[in-house]
C-alpha cells in the first residue's frame, strides 16, 4: 500500500501512490510520443552493444520516455488525466452505463476472433507452422553449435525460415502473428549478435 495521492471528488475513493498492482491505473503516451518511443524500443533491441553498461544506458534511454498517468475512481468511474504539467483533470462517465474498469486488465478485447478457416487458408496455416518449427529448430541449433561459422550458418537459416514464416502470416491476413514473428525474429537477431558474433 502506497501513501494517499489525493481523494477522488466524489469523496469515496482514494488513489494511492504507489507502483503496486492498481487496477484503476493506466500509464499513457501521447501518439506523437509513442513513434519515438517505439523507435526507442528498436535502437535498444538492435544497437544496444552486449556490455552490462551499454545495456544500462540503452534502458535509461527508453525510461526517458515518461507515460502520463491516468486513473479512473472505481467508485463513481470518474477518469483523471494527468496534463502537460503533471496536474489531473478530472472527466465524468456520460451514462451510467460507462465501465468503471476500465484499465483492468483483458477489460478490452484485443482482436476479433479469425473467421472459420477455408482449405486454402488451411494449407497456408500448415506451411506457416512449418516455417516457424524450423525457425525454432535452427534458431535452438545455433546453441549447439560446435562452431561459429556452424553458428552462423544456423542463424542464417533461423532467419530465412522465420521471413518465410512472416511472409505467409502476412499473406494469410494474420497481422498480429506477423507482428509477433518479427518480434520474434528481432529478439533472435539480437541474441546472435550479442552473443555469437
Ligand atoms: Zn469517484
Amino acid at each position: 500500500m502506497g501513501s494517499v495521492m489525493f481523494t477522488c471528488a466524489c469523496g469515496a475513493f482514494r488513489f494511492l501512490d504507489s507502483t503496486d498492482d492498481r487496477s484503476y491505473a493506466a500509464h499513457l503516451l501521447p501518439e506523437r510520443e509513442w513513434y519515438p518511443f517505439m523507435e526507442a524500443v528498436d535502437a535498444a533491441v538492435e544497437q544496444a552493444g552486449p556490455s552490462p553498461r551499454e545495456r544500462a544506458d540503452a534502458c535509461t534511454a527508453l525510461r526517458a520516455h515518461r507515460p502520463r498517468l491516468a486513473l479512473q475512481c472505481p467508485a463513481c468511474g470518474a477518469l483523471y488525466l494527468e496534463g502537460r504539467l503533471g496536474q489531473p483533470h478530472r472527466f465524468l462517465p456520460a451514462a451510467g452505463t460507462v465501465p468503471r474498469d476500465l484499465f483492468q486488465p483483458g477489460a478490452v478485447p484485443e482482436e476479433p476472433a479469425p473467421p472459420p478457416a477455408a482449405p486454402a487458408h488451411a494449407e497456408g496455416r500448415e506451411r506457416l507452422d512449418a516455417f516457424k518449427r524450423l525457425g525454432e529448430e535452427a534458431y535452438d541449433q545455433m546453441y549447439e553449435a560446435s562452431s561459429g561459422s556452424a553458428a552462423t550458418g544456423c542463424y542464417s537459416d533461423a532467419k530465412e525460415a522465420f521471413h518465410d514464416a512472416i511472409r505467409e502470416a502476412r499473406e494469410l491476413g494474420l497481422e498480429a502473428e506477423a507482428r509477433a514473428l518479427e518480434a520474434r525474429l528481432e529478439h533472435i537477431k539480437a541474441v546472435f549478435r550479442s552473443q555469437f558474433s
